[in-house]
């Protein structure tokens, strides 16, 4: 499935400015004085990281897409490190640099989209994790901070075992929390939501509120359109598009600070909790273990009870 070797300069040179960005920004979460941006890590802290991190390390996946009229490209890229960073500051874990290769064919018409090739979203992401591998992270964490990328995420988790790995990915999927949930229920004014709308306009509110342009977030519409409502029982590709030909779903004027203070917060719970588990989880490469030993030797798999 993979054909490109080479990755696009355009790439790496915005990848440099966003993590440049990023480090300007001032906000250099740690567990003491080792850094969780790996970015930051020096060569001989990075051996320290991987030992107090129990050879984990978190890989926020963005995207540069249009977030209706009012947020910027990057929102998805931008909320989910600062996911990853609050989660890491209450779980010792190393956070990879700002990452926005993923699927996002369907904003392609929109202004700003970068929509890479399926096999180079593929690749990049495979040997992003085989090189941290190499470098001793066994337990890679995808956090996703785009829609578009879900099935794409779990698809990756599954081709991993399509040939013998050293280390194991895991993608954050938190189980419904009531509790939470009761709790954002209270603050939300708004029912129709789902990109640029209240949650995400709230997100962004909370922690880079110089982003928002909340006096613009009406200049689109976010309603969905429903131009596919006669087909039944059907998906394909175009539904979005035929929803919310804007790239915009929801209201983000209705977006406020505290819920979305509240959503980091209850979220990066979520998250540290999950590191937690990876952390001391041994089950996994264990199975992984002898599921590729099975796979070697197929016919020697045990037929009987
Ligand atoms: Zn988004």
């Amino acid at each position: 499935m993979r054909r490109s070797n080479a990755i696009p300069a355009a790439a790496l040179v915005a990848l440099a400015v966003i993590v440049c960005v990023a480090a300007a920004s001032g906000q250099t979460a740690g567990s003491g004085d080792l850094p969780v941006r790996y970015e930051e890590l020096t060569s001989p802290d990075f051996i320290k990281a991987v030992a107090r991190s129990a050879s984990t390390c978190i890989i926020p996946v963005g995207i540069l897409e249009k977030h209706g009229p009012h947020l910027p490209l990057g929102t998805d890229l931008i909320d989910v490190r600062e996911l990853a960073l609050r989660a890491a500051k209450k779980e010792y874990t190393i956070v990879f640099p700002p990452y926005f290769v993923g699927q996002i064919f369907e904003a392609k018409h929109q202004p700003g989209t970068i929509a890479y090739s399926t096999p180079l979203m593929q690749q990049i992401l495979q040997e992003t994790c085989n090189e941290l591998a190499r470098n001793g992270v066994k337990k890679i964490i995808l956090v996703n901070g785009h829609g578009g990328n879900t099935q794409f995420l779990q698809y990756f988790c599954q081709v991993q075992l399509a040939c013998r790995k050293d280390y194991a990915v895991f993608l954050y999927d938190p189980s419904d929390d009531d509790t939470a949930n009761e709790k954002l229920a209270k603050l939300r004014k708004t029912t129709l939501d789902g990109h640029a709308g209240e949650e995400e306009t709230s997100t962004m509110l909370a922690h880079r509120p110089d982003l928002v342009h909340l006096d613009r977030a009406e200049d689109q519409s976010g309603e969905d359109q429903k131009r596919l409502s006669r087909l039944k029982h059907a998906y394909t590709g175009i539904w979005w598009y035929a929803s919310q030909p804007n790239h915009y779903r929801g209201y983000g004027a209705a977006g406020n600070k505290e819920f979305g203070e509240l959503a980091l917060t209850l979220d990066s719970d979520l998250l540290a909790e999950m590191i937690r588990s990876v952390k001391a989880d041994t089950k996994t490469l264990e199975l992984q273990k002898m599921f590729f030993d099975g796979a070697d030797k197929p016919l020697e798999t045990k037929q009987s009870k």
